[in-house]
């Protein structure tokens, strides 16, 4: 049988059941049993109560996972991460704002390009990839461009497994008098972040990363006062209006389009267990996992891209060597059932990433290792 056939005599209740994967890329992820059962939710209409509870209450736990108090709260679409980014880039700067995206990696240049998509007056702060960004010269450059309204960062920079320094760059956005975007698709939830003492005025997050979620929902989570004020800035799309998905799902109780309302329940579950465990405890167990990870990587001789100080919890970026390429490795971990993830950009060829997001277990990780130190030796 092949998988796809598995998966549909499981569904059907014959008895069989698909092997687990082990998902080592970064989103998404494996999920708690609980999660996977909540999309099996009971037919609702979203114009209804039931609806407005369920909205209501994922809204404030994703705040509280950003560190948020009564001052803050999130507005949800149904969308990948991306579409939040998207409709934040989009929905907050004024015609005549301009925004200095700070930029290390591939999501860096995204936002750039969300940007640039919608003709909005941008400059980028670059570092090369895996390089620490340069505070100094974003310092300067709020000093000497007045012009500039909002910085744009990545926390976590997925495409080379680098933390970037929130708390410095909001400390030094925020001593300019400027607004903070930040995209923290992966690292809400399995990184300290805290959208107060942190000073970030847009925080973006998604449902299939560190929060262990299933994919289709992602949220910004903001002060309720700013929100307010985007009344007065005119949105570039009208999907991704952030205004007016505000204004539904806060005052109307209902969001302006259909949802995706199963998805929605189980990103509810998934927040009760993230905010139950912590998020400083599943800060440290991800750190954990990815030190388990990372000494084994070294033991196998595998390099790793960044200096440790510099490496998020979550994905680790890993040289592939002069005689290993990335298809070989891929299929071969495939076939022992673990997904591993490409390098991306200038990596592309050069680099693979190895992920722990989600409910991976020591055990999954030593397993892990296990393959890849047979896989090697026959590739090398
Ligand atoms: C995954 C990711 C995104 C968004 O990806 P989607 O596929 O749209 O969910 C954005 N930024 C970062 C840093 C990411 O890791």
């Amino acid at each position: 049988m092949s998988w796809g056939e598995t998966v549909a005599a499981a569904l059907r209740g014959d008895g069989v059941r698909p092997r687990p994967t082990v998902l080592l890329n970064p989103g998404p992820v494996n999920v708690d049993e609980r999660v996977r059962r909540a999309l099996v939710h009971p037919d609702i209409c979203h114009r209804e109560v039931e609806f407005s509870d369920l909205m209501t209450r994922a809204r404030e736990k994703a705040s509280e996972a950003c560190g948020g108090d009564e001052r803050y709260t999130s507005v949800l679409f149904t969308g990948s991460g991306t579409s939040s980014l998207e409709a934040t880039i989009s929905s907050i700067v004024p015609a005549d704002g301009r925004v200095l995206i700070i930029e290390n990696g591939h999501y860096g240049e995204r936002l750039a390009a969300i940007t640039s998509a919608h003709g909005i007056s941008h400059e980028r702060l670059t570092s090369d990839w895996g390089s620490q960004i340069d505070l100094d010269r974003l310092d300067e450059t709020l000093a000497r461009d007045l012009a500039v309204t909002h910085v744009g960062l990545v926390h976590h920079e997925t495409s080379t497994g680098m933390l970037n320094p929130l708390h410095e760059v909001g400390e030094i956005v925020a001593g300019h008098h400027r607004s903070l975007i930040v995209d923290a698709v992966s690292s809400v939830g399995g990184e300290l972040l805290d959208v107060r003492s942190d000073h970030v005025d847009w925080c973006v997050g998604t449902a299939n990363k560190c929060i262990e979620g299933l994919p289709g929902v992602s949220f910004v989570c903001a002060r309720h006062d700013m929100l307010e004020e985007l009344g007065a800035v005119r949105s570039r799309t009208f999907y991704l209006d952030l205004h007016r998905q505000y204004v539904a799902e806060h005052r109307e109780l209902s969001p302006p389009f259909t949802p995706a309302i199963q998805v929605c329940n189980a990103f509810d579950i998934a927040l009760d267990l993230l905010l139950e465990e912590t998020v400083a405890s599943r800060f440290a167990r991800y750190s954990a996992l990815a030190g388990r990870l990372r000494s084994g990587l070294l033991e196998c001789g595998v390099e790793l891209l960044l200096p440790p100080e510099h490496r998020a919890s979550t994905v680790t970026a890993a040289w592939l060597g002069d005689r290993v390429a990335y298809g070989p490795l891929h299929d071969a971990l495939k076939s022992e059932g673990f997904v591993v993830y490409a390098g991306q950009g200038t990596f592309g060829r050069s680099m693979f990433r190895v992920a722990n997001m989600g409910q991976v277990t020591a055990e999954d990780i030593d397993r892990f290792l296990d393959s890849l130190g047979r896989v090697l030796q026959r590739l090398r």
